[in-house]
């Protein structure tokens, strides 16, 4: 059986994106064959496609799907053929029709979620709840507090707007428009700095009266790194999980001294150590969705062979909320 699958031979810009026909071997035990109904964009594959992040080449990309089971290898004992499901996983591949993967992480999809939903979540949505329910400051959270998200109007960013709110945090929110303000707001944001236009670390601390936000989430990288740490209060936490803008640089551990703060690198796939793990996790994200908590965005659709396009219009910051590639 063939499939059509996005591949890159060698790193660079979206034009090394290429759509080709691949053979889909039978699942091996421990993997099951998918048909995906609709895939998920996602800023992870903007890194590997150009070599910030490397992996061996050539490369099927794609971290992120929705779609039904067609078959099951040895030894798979949660998932049968017909099962609707979605996963964010390694390894890359989902730009894909079809596509052979480890069943680990795969995950049963609730029939009140639709599969583009589910393509355009499970990645974004179970790294909003890792940030927001699993990376603590050392003096606890409470709601009332104060948190800042850059990139607030992106695709992992609305779902931790929504979320931030339901669970009673102050999310202030960053974003590189007036537009994308006005998104984050409608979205929970208790107040949105345009980080183009304005000195987002001095607004922070007007808004919260130079008492600094407890948690700083950073996907941005580079370009905001020192301001996030101005941001900070006293022992707050640093959760670095992005580079949209470029790796951080490195930084001399005594910058965090005057307040004594923290800092972690955080990745969606350390806390997807286990099928238990993976699940429990998805099973949060899922009943948010369900209940009607966090709305996923689906602000953009591709048609797959259109792939170039989409990771054009994301590193160009064109796009709000989630991205899918259509089938
Ligand atoms: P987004 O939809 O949020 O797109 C990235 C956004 O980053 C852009 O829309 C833009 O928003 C902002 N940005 C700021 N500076 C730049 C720049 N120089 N170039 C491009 N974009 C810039 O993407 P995702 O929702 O897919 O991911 C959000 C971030 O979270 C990414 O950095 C991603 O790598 C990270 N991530 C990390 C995970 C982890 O576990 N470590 C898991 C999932 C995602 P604006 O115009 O508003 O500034």
């Amino acid at each position: 059986m063939k499939s059509r699958v996005v591949q890159i031979t060698h790193n660079g810009g979206p034009e090394v994106l290429q759509l080709v026909e691949q053979e889909v071997p039978a699942p091996g035990a421990g993997e099951v064959l998918l048909r995906h109904h609709a895939v998920g964009l996602n800023f992870i594959d903007v890194y590997q496609r150009s070599g910030l992040y490397q992996l061996p080449l050539p490369l099927n990309l794609g971290m992120e799907a929705a779609g039904v089971v067609e078959a099951v290898g040895q030894d798979v004992k949660h998932l049968k053929v017909g099962d609707r499901v979605a996963y964010a996983s390694h390894p890359p591949g989902s730009y894909s029709e079809r596509r052979v993967m480890p069943a680990t992480h795969v995950c049963h999809l609730p029939d009140a979620i639709s599969f583009e939903t589910g393509a355009a979540m499970m990645l974004k949505g179970m790294t909003a709840q890792y940030l927001l329910k699993k990376c603590r400051p050392v003096e606890g959270i409470q709601p009332g507090d104060f948190v800042l998200f850059h990139a607030a109007a992106g695709g992992v960013g609305l779902i931790a707007c929504q979320w931030a709110r339901a669970l009673g945090l102050q999310l202030i929110a960053t974003a590189g428009s007036d537009e994308k303000c006005a998104l984050a707001l409608a979205n929970g944001a208790v107040h949105a700095i345009n980080y183009r236009s304005e000195n987002f670390a001095e607004r922070v601390m007007e808004i919260t009266e130079g008492q600094g936000v407890k948690v700083v989430y950073d996907s941005v990288g580079k370009d905001t790194w020192e301001g996030s740490l101005a941001c900070l209060r006293r022992f707050g936490l640093m959760v670095s999980f992005g580079n949209a803008s470029g790796p951080v640089a490195p930084f001399a551990p005594a910058v965090l001294a005057a307040k004594s703060l923290y800092v972690t690198r955080q990745t969606l796939f350390a806390h997807m150590h286990s099928r238990e793990a993976t699940q429990a996790i998805a099973d949060d994200l899922f009943h948010v969705v369900s209940s009607g908590l966090v709305n996923i965005h689906i602000d953009q659709r591709y048609p797959l062979a259109d792939v170039q396009q989409a990771h054009r219009d994301l590193e160009a910051r064109k796009t709000t909320g989630s991205s899918i590639l259509t089938l």
